[in-house]
C-alpha cells in the first residue's frame, strides 16, 4: 500500500472537535505506527532534499513532530514557532485568525540567519492562516520562505491560496 493510503487509513476523524462543525484530523495514531512514522520522515526528506534548505521551521505543536525529524534527516537546524508567551528569549510575534478562533505566534529573534532558506512545516493545512503567520515570522527573523510542507491539506478550504505570495513550493502528502 502506498504511503498516502497508509496515512489516510491511520488518521482518525474526530467530529465536532474542538467545536461543533469541525472534523478534527487526529494524527496521533500515526505516531503509534513506528514504521509509518519513519516512512513519513523519509518521504518528506526525499521530497525536499534538493530544495537547498538551510532550516526547518515547525509550527506548535504537531509541526514539531515530523518537522524536527525532517531537520535531523536533512542535517539542518530546527526552529520552533510557538504560541505567544512560550519562548523565553526575545521574540517577533504575529497575530492571525484560525479555522476556529484566533491566535498569536512567536519566533526567537536570533533563530534564523539572514537570508537562510526556511521550510515551514505543519501537520495540517486548513485555511492557511497559521502557515502565513509562520511565513511572516520567518521574514521578520531575516529568513526566506523556501517552501511549505504539510502531511495533510484540507483542499476544500483553499489554504494554499494565501501561501502563493511567499513561494510556489507548497506540498502536502495527502489532500482531502
Ligand atoms: P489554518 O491556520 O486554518 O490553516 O489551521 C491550521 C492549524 O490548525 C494547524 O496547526 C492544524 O494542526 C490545526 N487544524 C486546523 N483545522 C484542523 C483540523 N480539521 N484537524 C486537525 N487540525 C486542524
Amino acid at each position: 500500500m502506498n504511503l498516502r493510503q497508509r496515512i489516510i487509513d491511520s488518521i482518525r476523524d474526530v467530529p465536532d472537535f474542538p467545536k461543533p462543525g469541525i472534523v478534527f484530523k487526529d494524527i496521533t495514531p500515526l505516531l503509534k505506527d513506528v514504521q509509518l512514522s519513519a516512512d513519513i520522515t523519509d518521504a518528506l526528506a526525499d521530497y525536499w532534499k534538493d530544495h537547498e534548505l538551510d532550516v526547518i521551521v515547525g509550527i506548535e505543536s504537531r509541526g514539531f513532530i515530523w518537522g524536527n525529524a525532517l531537520a535531523q534527516k536533512l542535517n539542518i537546524p530546527f526552529v520552533p514557532v510557538r504560541k505567544k508567551g512560550k519562548l523565553p528569549a526575545e521574540t517577533h510575534s504575529f497575530a492571525y485568525d484560525l479555522e476556529y478562533g484566533s491566535a498569536e505566534v512567536e519566533i526567537h529573534k536570533d533563530s534564523i540567519l539572514k537570508g537562510h532558506r526556511a521550510l515551514i512545516h505543519d501537520d495540517l493545512l486548513a485555511t492557511g492562516g497559521t502557515a502565513v503567520a509562520a511565513a511572516e515570522l520567518v521574514k521578520m527573523a531575516g529568513g526566506e520562505v523556501a517552501g511549505f510542507s504539510f502531511l495533510v491539506e484540507l483542499g476544500f478550504l483553499n489554504g494554499k491560496a494565501p501561501l502563493d505570495k511567499y513561494t510556489n513550493h507548497i506540498h502536502a502528502i495527502v489532500s482531502y
